[in-house]
């Protein structure tokens, strides 16, 4: 593409903006004010869109299938799920939600519950943002590009929710992320029910230290996990629900779960790039971001 092209894109990609059009489709990719975005790199969460049932094609494998037995666990050499007692001992003497989140981190490295259905990964991901944020974004897995430089969402997924994080009036300084997993798994496969049991206690960890006021569940498994239900992305999306984590002893957390970036750059339509923004905007208003 010429520099004059670029130039006149991303203008009119920043004009969109101020009116309130956050992405624009450009054939099989997408440009985004920020960029261009190369839509052959969709990383972790564009598959679980796809188990969630959405009418979108894919030649990526749908995950948790059999054709995903590789990543399956061996039931016999499968631990116990670590304790959430056992993890709130490692942090609670710590001071500083950021210090706790680090100890935790710690912890999660020399646990490696990883190691027990060996992905494929350079870096560990665990999370990054404000320790003591009001608002905490939850994906599914690291991609390539979150593995590469050990952040989440940094891939073009991430890019798409940085700007919806700042179309929201807030900066992903000021907000909280992770996922579901912190390693990347192998073939960017979602994760499997074996993988969440032994990984999520750390997750269920990193809620009680941020304490969020309210939870954004991006995609399938995220969305699951946190509100305890085996139902499809259309049905949790677009209301609020509370966070389902009276096991660990969690206080109520409010959560609106909604499309993973990821989906919505594979399948973006005005409809689901609306409905995003639908489920985003209750979020700004439960917070009373548009009063800021
Ligand atoms: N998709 C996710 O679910 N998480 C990331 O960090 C990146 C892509």
């Amino acid at each position: 593409m010429s520099d004059e092209a670029r130039i006149l894109i991303s203008q009119h990609a920043k004009t969109s903006e101020l009116l309130g059009v956050d992405f624009l489709p450009l054939g099989n990719g997408m440009i985004q004010a920020a960029g261009v975005v190369d839509d052959q790199s969709v990383s972790a969460g564009d598959r679980e869109d796809q188990q969630a049932r959405f009418a979108i094609q894919s030649d990526q494998p749908i995950s948790g299938s059999e054709s995903e037995s590789s990543v399956s666990l061996d039931s016999e050499k499968v631990p116990e799920p670590i304790s959430s007692a056992e993890l709130c001992d490692v942090y609670q003497t710590v001071n500083g939600d950021q210090a706790q989140l680090e100890a935790l981190s710690g912890k999660y490295v020399l646990e490696a519950p990883h190691q027990h259905f060996c992905p494929q990964f350079n870096n560990i991901v665990f999370g990054e943002g404000d320790a003591s944020a009001d608002l905490m974004f939850i994906g599914e897995a690291p991609g390539e590009q979150e593995d590469l430089s050990g952040r989440p969402f940094v891939g073009p997924a991430g890019e798409l929710l940085s700007k919806m994080i700042s179309a929201m009036g807030l900066s992903r300084e000021r907000v909280y992320i992770s996922n579901v997993l912190k390693t990347r798994p192998r073939n960017n496969a979602t994760p499997t029910s074996e993988e969440i049991l032994l990984c999520s206690p750390y997750l269920w960890e990193q809620i009680r230290i941020v304490q969020p006021k309210v939870i954004v569940t991006l995609g399938l498994p995220a969305s699951q996990l946190i509100l305890g239900k085996n139902e499809t992305m259309g049905s949790m999306r677009g209301h609020w629900h509370t966070m389902s984590a009276g096991a660990v002893g969690l206080p109520e957390v409010e959560v609106m779960a909604t499309y993973h970036p990821a989906y919505l750059l594979r399948s973006y339509t005005p409809e689901n790039r609306r409905k995003v923004w639908s489920d985003l905007t209750q979020v700004i208003e439960k917070l009373g971001l548009s009063k800021e």
